[in-house]
């Protein structure tokens, strides 16, 4: 089932950029495995997958000291202060970076064990209640904060759309985001090494990459449908 469930992730990824007019290589996929035993994610390994994404630290941390050592592991999920210190160091990029408060301390905690921390910079788009992120015009004032931290990279921006039927209906949002990621590249901001637009998931990621995506993370879509009850 994984295998088949890659190849056609893979191909509608080809597909997206074929359309939209852009390399394949401009898009790096994220295996969503939250949720999955670590058998699994040796599975998918086995086929080539090397980047994992888990929206918890613990299981995150777990799953890092039973798989091969080349794993590249993202932080995708909502991450409270107290949990950074376990986090540091084991992540090759933290997508969900949403406050001031929160990059203070993985910055302590970056300094700590002598690492610079990649982060991207979590936006609520479309400024819904449940979720977390900056609003839009937060963003830019939010980076030049950051700019000021040593061992924190801004590399980019990440939002969640909202679920819906049809994927169409994000696609303003991932062209506003889209747009906001350009103006902060071309202000340069943090030296020039954003360059990281993550967006799309299972349900909307052929639609996230026609408007710029260069990470997309998709779970259900490879692993097949996510049990919280076990
Ligand atoms: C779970 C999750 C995903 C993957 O969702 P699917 O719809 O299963 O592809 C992507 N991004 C974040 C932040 C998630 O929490």
């Amino acid at each position: 089932m994984l295998r088949e469930n890659l190849q056609e992730v893979e191909q509608r990824i080809a597909d997206a950029c074929r359309r939209a007019g852009r390399k394949r290589e401009e898009v790096t996929l994220i295996a969503v495995s939250k949720t999955k035993p670590a058998e699994m994610l040796k599975e998918a390994y086995d086929l080539g997958v090397r980047v994992f994404g888990e929206n918890k630290v613990q299981e995150l941390t777990e799953k890092y000291d039973l798989l091969p050592d080349d794993i590249r592991w993202h932080m995708i999920g909502h991450l409270q202060t107290n949990k950074v210190k376990y986090l540091i160091g084991k992540t090759e990029l933290i997508h969900s970076v949403d406050s001031l408060k929160l990059a203070k301390v993985i910055e302590k905690e970056s300094e700590k064990k002598e690492c610079i921390t990649d982060i991207l910079v979590e936006v609520n788009v479309a400024e819904e209640e449940s979720k977390f992120g900056l609003k839009m015009e937060e963003v830019i004032p939010f980076i030049e904060n950051a700019a000021q931290f040593p061992h924190i990279n801004v590399r980019g921006l990440m939002t969640i759309a909202p679920f819906v039927e049809n994927p169409e209906k994000n696609r303003t949002i991932f062209a506003d985001l889209h747009k906001l990621y350009v103006d902060i590249k071309e202000k340069n901001i943090d030296n020039g090494t954003v360059n990281i637009l993550s967006m799309g998931m299972t349900n909307d990621f052929e639609v996230a990459i026609e408007e710029g995506a260069t990470m997309v993370r998709i779970g259900t879509g490879i692993f097949g449908a996510r049990n919280y009850n076990i």
